[in-house]
């Protein structure tokens, strides 16, 4: 596997493929791998004759009391893993290589991005959409992946595609587990033994309310209740827990067809988000 830091080197590097008619795979990620991301890889290598993997931590959809510096960081550890799997290129920039001196303008998404994380972060997908636009125009990928996990995020970027017609399929990855449900995050390692214990309650909540909401019965009881039984367990907060169309995000008062969980909880410092479709798959579905 071949790293990459300059975009006129990706550019270099992928002209090859394109003109001998190999599918190139994008699988943007900001790192701090796990099994989650390498399922975005194996989706990849299996569409594509070439796959791309990104890091970069993206400044732009952090706000300035966030954990960008924090962010856990190991790109050895990234590039063993990636090579592992069969990636054929790591594409890692700098910051100044992104974001230039100068560098002003930006994605605005629309209402998409201002309902659930877009409400608690409201600067977060404009800097994803940016970021993500910019990484599709550098590569002039066939096709890039991207994990239910952040389903609102997947949302916004099919539209950021369709609107500003980029040739490019986006490919859905369903999301990844640990045994317990938890779904994988590079942010479960902020988690203690016992947060990490604590976490648990979340997929296992989303899964017993997406049950419940299944036969059609009103949402309103049911969410107060699951939110309830998510602060009972140890969270410390949670920021939403909602039903909506998983088309558009708006928000419903029972389940119908598209029916989807979505919801964010913090466990002291560290924030969870997850989603669940109505009615749920088995659990777990590691
Ligand atoms: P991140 O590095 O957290 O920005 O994530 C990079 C990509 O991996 C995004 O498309 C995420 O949705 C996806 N991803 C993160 N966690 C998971 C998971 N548990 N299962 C599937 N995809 C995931």
């Amino acid at each position: 596997m071949q790293i990459l830091r300059r975009i006129a080197d990706l550019r270099a590097a992928l002209r090859p493929h394109r003109q001998a008619g190999v599918a190139i795979g994008l699988v943007p990620t900001m790192g701090a791998l796990h099994d989650g991301h390498l399922a975005l890889i194996a989706a990849a290598r299996a569409r594509a004759g070439c796959v791309v993997a990104t890091l970069f931590v993206n400044p732009r959809q952090f706000a300035p009391h966030e954990d960008f510096a924090a962010y856990p960081r190991d790109e050895a550890q990234d590039a063993e893993k990636l090579a592992a799997v069969g990636c054929d290129y790591l594409f890692a920039p700098a910051v100044a290589e992104i974001y230039p001196p100068g560098f002003a303008s930006a994605i605005s998404v629309g209402p998409l991005g201002d309902r659930l994380e877009g409400a608690i972060r409201p600067h977060f997908f404009n800097g994803v959409a940016t970021i993500v636009a910019k990484l599709l125009i550098q590569s002039l990928p066939d096709c890039a992946f991207f994990g239910e996990k952040d389903y609102q995020q997947l949302l916004v970027i099919r539209r950021l595609v369709a609107d500003l017609d980029l040739p490019v399929e986006i490919v859905g990855v369903p999301t990844r587990r640990e045994a317990d449900g938890l779904a994988m995050s590079s942010r479960n390692r902020y988690l203690d033994a016992q947060a990490r214990r604590i976490a648990a309650a979340l997929p296992k909540i989303l899964a017993e309310t997406a049950a419940m909401l299944r036969s059609g019965v009103p949402a309103a009881a049911p969410l107060a209740a699951a939110i309830a039984g998510l602060l009972k367990a140890g969270f410390s907060s949670v920021d939403y827990l909602e039903l909506c169309d998983e088309r558009d995000l708006r928000p419903l008062a029972a389940a119908g067809p598209g029916a989807r969980l979505f919801a964010a909880a913090r466990l002291g410092s560290t924030r969870l988000i997850d989603n669940w479709p109505v009615p749920p798959p088995a659990f777990p579905t590691a």
